[in-house]
C-alpha cells in the first residue's frame, strides 16, 4: 500500500479542520455551557449532538466486534461514499475502479466530485477476477469500489477475489458489506487490523430496519477515520438519529428476528419465481432482495404498478436485461406480489 500521506489529497492533508465549541470542550464534570450560542430553553433539542458520537459508536463497536477508533459515522451511507471521494480523490486527476453492474452512487458521487470513475464488468455469474480489476487501475488509481454481497444482482462476490485485490492495490478497497447480515460470508470488518487500505460500508437502513434515520458507517484504521473526521460536517448526525439508533441496538434481537424471517421468505419468495412461466431465471442472492430474468420486465413492471406494487427495474443495467429487482416484504406483501404474478 502507498502511505496514506500520498493517498490523501494535498489538501486535505494541510487542512486546518473547523473547531466546534462541542470540539473543544469534549469532559463530562461542566454544568454551565456558555460556549455555542445555544438556546438555554427547549431541552433537549437546544444543544449541539455530541459531534463524534462517542456513546453511540460504543455501542456499535461491541455489536460489530470492532474499536470506536475505527467506527465513522455518517449521514447514510451516502455521506461516507462521497467523503472517499473528498478525502482521497483529486478532481480530474485521479480516478476509481469498480464493479459493473453495482450500487449507483458510486458513479454519481465521482460525477459530482468530477473524479474519473472506471467500471470493469462481470462475468455472466456477476463474478470477477483480481487481475481484471487491477488491470484497469494506473498510478492515478485511488479506489477500487466493491459491493458484496452486490447490487442489484444480490450476490456476493468470491471472498478469494477481494482479498487478492485489498492485498495486491496499492491504493485504497472499500468493501460495501450493506446486505452482509443477510449473508453467511465472513463479513471484511472483521480483518480490518489485517488491511490499513480497507473501509468498509454498513448501514442502517436495511437488515436495521432504520432507513428513515439516515444512519451510515464506515469501518477503517484509525488513520482513515481521523482523516474521515476531519472532512466531515461538524454535526453531521443529529441527537435524534443518534437517539434512534441506540433504541434499536438495544433491541438487537428485534433485528435477529427480522433478518431469519426476511432469509425464510426469501426462499420462499425464490421458489415461488422459478414456478413463474414468466420467469426465466432468479439469480442466486445473499440479500434482501433477489434478481429475477423475466419474459419482458417492462410489461411485467407496468402492469404491476397498475396493481399498486412496485418493484424496480433494472432491465436498462448493464447485464441485466429484462431483470427485476425484488424487495423481500412481509408475507402478506410478498403474497400479494405473487398473486398478482400468477394472474399477468
Ligand atoms: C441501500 C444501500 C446502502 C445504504 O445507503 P444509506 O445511505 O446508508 O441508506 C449502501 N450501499 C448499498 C450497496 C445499498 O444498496
Amino acid at each position: 500500500m502507498k502511505s496514506l500521506e500520498t493517498l490523501v489529497r494535498p489538501n486535505i492533508l494541510a487542512l486546518a479542520p473547523y473547531s466546534s465549541a462541542r470540539n473543544e470542550y469534549s469532559g463530562h464534570t461542566a454544568h454551565v455551557f456558555l460556549d455555542a450560542n445555544e438556546n438555554p430553553y427547549n431541552k433537549p433539542f437546544n444543544r449541539y449532538p455530541d459531534p463524534l458520537q462517542e456513546e453511540l459508536k460504543a455501542q456499535i463497536a461491541k455489536v460489530k466486534e470492532i474499536k470506536t477508533e475505527q467506527i465513522f459515522l455518517g449521514n447514510g451511507s451516502d455521506e461516507a461514499i462521497d467523503l472517499a471521494y473528498r478525502c482521497f480523490c483529486r478532481p480530474q486527476i485521479d480516478n476509481v475502479v469498480a464493479i459493473e453492474p453495482t450500487y449507483g452512487m458510486y458513479k454519481v458521487c465521482a460525477d459530482i466530485n468530477d473524479v474519473e470513475y472506471r467500471p470493469v464488468l462481470l462475468d455472466e455469474r456477476y463474478q470477477i477476477e483480481a487481475a481484471q480489476l487491477l488491470a484497469a487501475c494506473d498510478d492515478h488509481t485511488k479506489i477500487i469500489w466493491i459491493c458484496s454481497p452486490n447490487n442489484p444482482t444480490g450476490n456476493s462476490i468470491n471472498r478469494e477475489a477481494i482479498e487478492e485485490v485489498i492485498n495486491r492495490f496499492d491504493g485504497i478497497v472499500i468493501v460495501d458489506e450493506a446486505y452482509s447480515d443477510f449473508s453467511q460470508v465472513r463479513p471484511f470488518r472483521l480483518d480490518l487490523a489485517k488491511h490499513p487500505n480497507l473501509i468498509v460500508l454498513n448501514t442502517f437502513s436495511k437488515a436495521w430496519g432504520c432507513a428513515a434515520i439516515r444512519l451510515g458507517m464506515a469501518f477503517a484504521s484509525p488513520e482513515i477515520i481521523a482523516i474521515y473526521n476531519k472532512v466531515k460536517y461538524p454535526y453531521n448526525v443529529n441527537l435524534l438519529t443518534q437517539q434512534q439508533a441506540m433504541e434499536v441496538l438495544k433491541a438487537r434481537y428485534d433485528v435477529d428476528d427480522w433478518v431469519r424471517v426476511l432469509k425464510q421468505e426469501r426462499s420462499r419468495m425464490i421458489s415461488a419465481f422459478n414456478d413463474l412461466p414468466i420467469c426465466l431465471k432468479v439469480y442466486p442472492t445473499d440479500a434482501n432482495f433477489f434478481l429475477a430474468r423475466m419474459t419482458d420486465a417492462q410489461a411485467i413492471y407496468d402492469y404491476l404498478v397498475d396493481c399498486g406494487i412496485i418493484v424496480r427495474n433494472r432491465t436498462r443495467v448493464s447485464l441485466c436485461q429484462n431483470c427485476l429487482r425484488i424487495t423481500i416484504g412481509n408475507k402478506s406483501e410478498n403474497n400479494e406480489l405473487l398473486a398478482a404474478l400468477r394472474q399477468f
